[in-house]
């Protein structure tokens, strides 16, 4: 056996299983001790059905009393029912949209179900457990962990179809009692693993996947998240050398020119603003581009600060393209910075999908044109306008600057890699990169930000202009909905809008039988158009609409003729529509802090009073603490550290193309260990910043770019 032998050479593969590993792309035996659990049971976690309680996690050795299938009364939604007891007593459980399982629980059957625990009116039940039908090589119904006794902590693997925890504990403990774990080479320098005290490779993955106790297991998950946290960092400091190496056009522009720029601007700079400027005023002086990620709650300010770097640029006779996700916000900021350039005789263009456009028109010094895109790309070639605004249009091959020296990248996290490389691609043929200023409003914690935005240096924007009403944000109980229709009515007389955010778009989420009480968007906005307001205009947008169709509609609500726009989370970041003053989101409990943050941003630049209404059904008391803490904190930031400390890493770790596994994002939670796993990998790079004496890392952190497109 060798690391490298495929799964299906040394076992024999059920059809369905040879799919499902294909699936998650398990290939190799390497591939499956790679493949760690995402929980340990302890015999503590095994539970009798008398005790449980609501919300509990638990996992349980059944017999099926008896189960039937029938449709759900409310949706006539195919499921299972079924009862399931031990000794202790019985407990109902159900499975929707599964109705075969009624053939297959037969009674007296024993099973081992795994799930939350749920409250339906005063019983409990498990609603869409997962159920393990094979006799599993560790646990029988009788003494869980009678023939394995030295081991406190038993893993549990994600499973899917066709694949049970049981099969991938069988198989890997397989491989590991054919020792191919020696084989396998350990990428991490060995100072690293003595200085840190962490386990080899080869240690750290039978600890992983057989424990012998939890301080086995917390040495293994150590070592783990250090070395992905360590080859990501590597990965993002050898992209900056990269990328600094390069050079850069020195921009050079007097103080007091900036000054006057600062100075007519319509506001204040607030202080988080002025010292980003100096930040990348400091940074745009140098012969190496700069590469500076601007991090700032929604409504702080950062298109005054992208505005004064564009100055510098243009001052210094060079060009700036601004790229933006999305053609309503590309129009927005053209609109802005027309304001702001206007007086120097600046030129502005646009660059969409749809429409190019040009500030100041030949006919009126006052007004914006449509031109056709051949001529606004001759205009940008021979420089003769300076900044362009766009959407990704602009990162296509035939847009060529003349000397382009700045790109400026608004919510970088829409873009992708490798379109945030092609804007940075230089086309002029003059050996230089541009000055890198990225963007972003999603709050981050900080470890998460120095860990994936490693290759950047980081200005921060933590205060919010003043003067800024607060939103007022309450937690509305079911009994007070009709109130608050009340008062969206009467703003709505006032000649202001709503927001009404649902968290699904129509169809119910199998996975989660709770999804069935979620509100969907489609559904909401017909109830509320037939039911609630039908003298009001309702819209509807969702991510399964055409761009056109949704631009269309959106830009119906920014023309304020759609009173209500019911919406899933799609609702354009950063856009602006100053006369939305409430914000509805329904479910709340089923977002992130951060994202409800964002969410609640949509109504922060009114200059009426403005409010978010959170409904929630869910009596949980982790959701209303959570609901409580966004209702009392206005800093993105702050709720970001708060939702990694409530909830984990759960609800970040969805982000797959941060490159970082489970196990990883659980050492985000550690300033330390990010910090340390930082400094090492920029030691590492200034002695060798090719890795030479590192063939192995070098093998890893090239496959990690694979992975990251
Ligand atoms: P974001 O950081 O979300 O991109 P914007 O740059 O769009 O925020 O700014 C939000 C609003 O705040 C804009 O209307 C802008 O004109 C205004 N603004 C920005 N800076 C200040 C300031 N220092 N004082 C007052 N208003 C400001
Ligand atoms: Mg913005």
């Amino acid at each position: 056996m060798s690391p490298a032998d495929l799964i299906s050479h040394h076992f024999r593969l059920k059809p369905e299983q040879k799919q499902a590993l294909t699936k998650l792309k398990l290939n190799t035996l390497a591939d499956l001790l790679f493949y760690f659990p995402t929980r340990y049971l302890s015999q503590a976690d095994f539970k009798l059905i008398s005790d449980l309680k609501p919300d509990m996690e638990v996992t349980l050795w059944v017999k099926v009393i008896k189960a039937q299938a029938k449709k759900s009364w409310h949706q006539k939604m195919p499921m299972t029912e079924a009862i399931l007891a031990d000794d202790s007593g019985k407990i109902k459980a159900l499975w929707f949209h599964q109705a075969f399982l009624a053939k297959k629980l037969l009674a007296n059957l024993t099973i081992k179900v795994s799930g939350r625990v749920s409250k339906r009116g005063s019983d409990l039940a498990l609603i869409n457990p997962e159920v393990s039908f094979e006799a599993s090589p560790i646990w029988t119904d009788q003494t869980i962990f009678g023939n394995n006794q030295e081991n406190e902590v038993q893993p549990i693997y994600p499973t899917t179809a066709g694949l049970s925890s049981g099969w991938f504990y069988y198989h890997i403990q397989k491989i590991l009692a054919q020792k191919v774990q020696l084989k396998i080479n350990d990428p991490l320098p060995q100072t690293l693993i003595t200085r840190y005290h962490l386990p080899s490779l080869t240690t750290a993955l039978i600890w992983l996947h057989r424990p012998k106790n939890n301080k086995q297991l917390t040495s293994a998950k150590k070592r783990i998240a250090f070395e992905e946290i360590f080859y990501l960092q590597l990965n993002r400091q050898l992209t900056r050398g990269e990328y600094k190496k390069q050079g850069a056009k020195k921009l050079k522009v007097d103080n007091k020119k900036i000054k006057e720029f600062i100075d007519r601007l319509p506001f204040k700079l607030t202080l988080a603003q002025g010292q980003a400027i100096k930040e990348l005023q400091a940074d745009l002086k140098q012969s190496q581009p700069m590469m500076r990620l601007l991090e700032g709650d929604v409504g702080s300010g950062k298109t005054a600060v992208a505005a004064v770097a564009s100055f510098i640029a243009v001052s210094a006779g060079t060009e700036v393209a601004y790229m933006v996700p999305t053609e309503i916000l590309a129009r927005q900021h053209f609109e802005s910075f027309i304001e702001n350039f206007t007086h120097l005789g600046i030129q502005v263009g646009l660059l969409t999908g749809k429409e190019c456009r040009k500030f100041p028109s030949k006919i009126n010094p006052r007004e914006h044109t449509h031109i056709s895109r051949a001529q606004l790309l001759t205009w940008v070639k021979n420089g003769d306008i300076p900044i362009v605004i766009g959407t990704h249009a602009l990162i296509q091959k035939s847009v060529v600057f003349k000397n382009l020296s700045l790109a400026i990248i608004d919510e970088q996290h829409r873009f992708g890699i490798t379109q945030r490389q092609n804007l940075l691609k230089d086309k002029d043929d003059n050996q230089t990169a541009p000055h890198l200023l990225s963007m972003t409003a999603t709050p981050i914690p900080r470890t998460l930000a120095l860990t994936i935005f490693g290759d950047l240096d980081l200005s921060v924007l933590d205060e919010l202009p003043p003067g800024r009403k607060k939103v007022i944000t309450e937690i509305i109980p079911p009994t007070k909905r009709h109130q608050v229709y009340d008062k969206i009515r009467t703003e709505i007389l006032a000649g202001r809008q709503a927001y009404v955010i649902c968290p699904r778009i129509d169809e119910p989420d199998p996975e989660k039988s709770r999804a069935l009480l979620v509100k969907s968007a489609k559904s909401e906005a017909s109830r509320l158009q037939e039911k609630i307001f039908p003298e009001f205009t309702i819209g509807l947008v969702h991510s399964q609409l055409k761009t056109k169709d949704k631009d269309e509609e959106m830009n119906r609500f920014i023309n304020g003729e759609i009173n209500i726009l019911v919406a899933t989370s799609v609702v354009e970041v950063g856009v602006n529509v100053p006369n939305a003053t409430i914000i509805i989101i329904e479910g709340a409990e089923r977002f992130g802090l951060a994202q409800l943050h964002q969410l609640r941003g949509r109504v922060l630049r009114s200059s009426h009073q403005s409010h978010c209404f959170l409904f929630s059904d869910s009596n949980n008391q982790t959701s209303f603490t959570r609901l409580k803490a966004l209702a009392k904190t206005t800093s993105g930031f702050k709720l970001a550290e708060l939702d990694l400390k409530l909830r984990g890493t759960g609800p970040l770790s969805g982000q797959k193309q941060w490159g970082i596994s489970d196990l990883g994002m659980e050492a985000i939670k550690n300033l330390k260990l990010v910090i340390a796993a930082k400094k090492e990998a920029e030691d590492l790079i200034k002695v060798d910043p090719k890795l030479k004496a590192y063939p192995e890392l070098q093998l890893k952190i090239t496959n990690l770019n694979t992975h990251l497109e």
